[in-house]
């Protein structure tokens, strides 16, 4: 499938601003804004560095799961854009803290 872009520096999955995940979970069901979505395969990096012997080939992801039952472009529980575009309004630290930047509302 397409290109994930993403700017959240602080993932372990994100090389040069592409998603390295093969399969990416977006949640935030009945969300009305952009930051009521998140990106729950968001890795803190600074924790998990030592899984750097885990293969990161950025633009690898197959599949993206979605909750989000308000978004335009979900449907059966999956995105139906061939790419999507992944953001923190702050520095993340958690999934929380991530964004579904293509979040459009119903
Ligand atoms: S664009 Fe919409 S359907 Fe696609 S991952 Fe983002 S919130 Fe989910």
């Amino acid at each position: 499938m397409g290109t994930i872009n993403c700017s959240v520096q602080a993932c372990f999955y994100n090389v040069n601003e592409i998603c390295g995940a093969h399969i990416l979970n977006i949640g935030g069901s009945d969300a009305l804004l952009t930051e009521s979505t998140c990106c729950e395969t968001f890795l803190k990096q600074s924790k998990y560095s030592n899984l750097a012997d885990q293969d990161v080939e950025p633009g690898n992801t197959d599949v993206i799961f979605c909750s989000v039952n308000t978004c335009a472009y979900h449907e059966k529980n999956h995105c139906t854009l061939p790419e999507i575009e992944v953001g923190s309004l702050r520095d993340a630290e958690t999934y929380t803290d991530t964004d579904c930047l293509s979040f459009e509302r119903e």
